[in-house]
């Protein structure tokens, strides 16, 4: 019952159409998850349902109004059109105002807030993505430690190309897929090999080699 409702909203994608969280990965990981359609396994299920619950904690601390920040658009979803291919899906991201300007601010579950000293780079090019996409060029990410709901906050700067780098990465991964191309093994080959060790598609990675 429970890995059905967490498989909800995780079935295959029409042509051409990507998801927004997805920027970033690394791109043949991303590649075999478009092409091969292998259900994601329960420990991917469950770290994005705590990122949706992380996500309904913060709007609830929000909505309270015991913050001096005030909830403008508790959901963000994002449908940008480039070059033929489609982006779009709700994201973990939530409208928020803060003295006066408004922010779109991104929500990550994590393991050790003591080791985050800054926005990790993949979410940092999210967060550009979703900035270009909704037009708020602000934008903060609240890193929720999971065992104490203790937080760190962090702003993102707007930098355009960044928003124009994952498009492009996007169009590169859907190249890939109509010519049937594998892409280039990106987290081994450098320095994010720790996305390995959450990959589903290491022993098929390992056997197509280069
Ligand atoms: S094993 Fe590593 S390099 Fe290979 S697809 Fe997975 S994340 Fe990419």
């Amino acid at each position: 019952m429970i890995s059905d409702y967490l498989r909800k909203g995780t079935e295959s994608r029409k042509d051409g159409t990507y998801y927004p969280s997805d920027i970033g990965g690394c791109m043949r990981k991303l590649w075999y998850s478009y092409t091969k359609g292998a259900e994601p396994d329960m420990g991917k299920l469950t770290s994005i349902q705590l990122g949706r619950m992380m996500h309904g904690f913060l709007a609830d601390v929000i909505n309270s109004e015991k913050t001096d920040i005030r909830m403008v658009k508790p959901r963000v979803a994002i449908m940008e059109k480039f070059e033929g291919i489609t982006v779009e899906g709700d994201v973990q991201a939530m409208i928020i105002s803060y003295e006066g300007r408004e922010y779109v601010m991104g929500v990550r579950a994590t393991k050790w807030l003591d080791g985050v000293r800054r926005p990790d780079r993949i979410h940092s090019m999210q967060m550009n993505l979703y900035m270009h996409a909704t037009g708020v060029p602000r934008a903060m990410i609240a890193y929720i430690e999971k065992s104490t709901l203790k937080t760190k906050t962090f702003t993102v700067k707007y930098v355009p190309e960044k928003a124009m780098l994952a498009l492009k990465r996007f169009k590169k991964l859907h190249d890939c897929i109509i010519r049937d191309e594998l892409p280039s093994p990106e987290a081994k080959q450098g320095n994010e090999k720790w996305q390995c060790s959450y990959c589903d598609y290491v022993s098929e990675c390992a056997r197509d080699a280069h």
